[in-house]
């Protein structure tokens, strides 16, 4: 069982002649918890994400400010 996670920019990085038994689009929550099912139920999943990589906390400049303060 293995999981892929291929952004657009990473693409070259997967294996040649790989077979995967599931694709999941998108990455986000409900992408996420699909992908983490299908592996769980053994399947080789490949996850693909058109957006860039964002890092937990670092990358969300309007957490905690308050709504007066959002543009
Ligand atoms: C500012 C903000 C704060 C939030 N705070 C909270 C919170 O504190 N707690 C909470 O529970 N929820 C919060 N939410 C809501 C939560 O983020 C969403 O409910 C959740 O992310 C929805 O998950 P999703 O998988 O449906 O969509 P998304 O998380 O939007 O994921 C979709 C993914 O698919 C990718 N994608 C789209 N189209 C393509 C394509 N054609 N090819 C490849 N990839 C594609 C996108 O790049 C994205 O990564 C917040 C939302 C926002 C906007």
């Amino acid at each position: 069982m293995e999981i892929y996670y291929v952004q657009s920019r990473q693409v070259a990085r997967l294996p040649e002649n790989v077979e995967f038994d599931a694709i999941v689009i998108g990455s986000g929550a409900t992408g996420g918890w699909a992908a983490r099912e299908l592996c769980e139920a053994g399947l080789d999943t490949l996850m693909l994400d058109r957006g860039r990589m964002v890092e937990h906390r670092q990358d969300y400049p309007t957490e905690g400010l308050g709504a007066f303060a959002l543009p």
